[in-house]
């Protein structure tokens, strides 16, 4: 059975103390309600992690950094790596989203980097794809999204690959309102694991955990998550009120 989970992506929002808030009502939210099926994370800022480490279960809840360095360490001011994202006691880490890639330059190159030294570190990547709106319309969405796979964590080893997360975010979804359609949604991640099938095997791509991001919502989840390629969300605006994050991962 493959791990369900749904995660937080908070981007650059909440304050120290409100993220530790928000954290600690969904900690106690998770406690009482369940769902034990679901692994829960939360993709705060870097400096709230060790905060929200502290106040959370961590049996129950994963804590993600939003980023890491592509180098190991130096003289990189304002860097954060892998190695010191892992010793605060986050297990996760969002590569490739397309905000980091469209705002802050990052090529596949530099993602290859990011990837290896998460890896080295053990953390565990959760590695997004998605295509633009003229993508979509062009209807050349299926070979673009498998070609930034194939550019990137396609090139990891099996054994590596196994360790990762996919996040299908669809950029004309990300804080748009539009969600990707239920058939949509499936397509595209059916899409995903038969190029995952193609490149390690059927075994790897019946274990990868397959998110989709994009306006999800507790309105919504449900629908998504009843496809059987969609292994859960990335979520975005949604992930910053606990009722709404909790909503969502009621959502299975
Ligand atoms: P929204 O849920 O706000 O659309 O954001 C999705 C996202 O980018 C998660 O990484």
């Amino acid at each position: 059975m493959r791990q369900k989970i749904v995660a937080g992506n908070w981007k650059c929002n909440t304050t120290l103390q409100e993220g530790v808030e928000l954290a600690k009502a969904v900690d106690a939210i998770v406690a009482s309600e369940g769902a034990d099926d679901v692994v829960v994370v939360l993709g705060t800022p870097f400096t709230h992690i060790t905060k929200v480490v502290e106040s959370v279960n961590t049996d129950r809840i994963g804590v993600a950094a939003q980023n890491c360095a592509a180098e190991a360490k130096g003289a990189f001011t304002g860097e954060v790596s892998a190695e010191m994202v892992k010793s605060t006691g986050a297990e996760y880490v969002i590569l490739g989203h397309s905000e980091r890639r469209e705002y802050y330059g990052e090529t596949s190159e530099i993602l290859n980097k990011k990837v290896a030294l998460a890896l080295e570190n053990g953390l565990t990547p959760i590695y997004c794809c998605g295509e633009a709106l003229d993508i979509r319309e062009a209807g050349t969405h299926n070979e673009y999204v498998v070609n930034q796979l194939e550019e990137t964590v396609f090139q990891l080893s099996a054994e590596d690959f196994k360790k990762i997360v996919i996040a299908y975010e669809p950029i004309w979804a990300i804080g748009t309102g539009v969600t990707a359609s239920s058939d949509q949604a499936q397509d595209m991640h059916a899409n995903i694991r038969a190029a995952i099938t193609a490149k390690f095997g059927e075994e790897v791509a019946e274990e990868t955990s397959i998110l989709y991001g994009g306006s999800c919502k507790a309105s919504n989840a449900n629908e998504l998550f009843a496809n059987k390629d969609v292994d859960g969300g990335l979520i975005g605006g949604a992930s910053l009120k606990a009722e709404d994050f909790i909503g969502i991962i009621n959502g299975f």
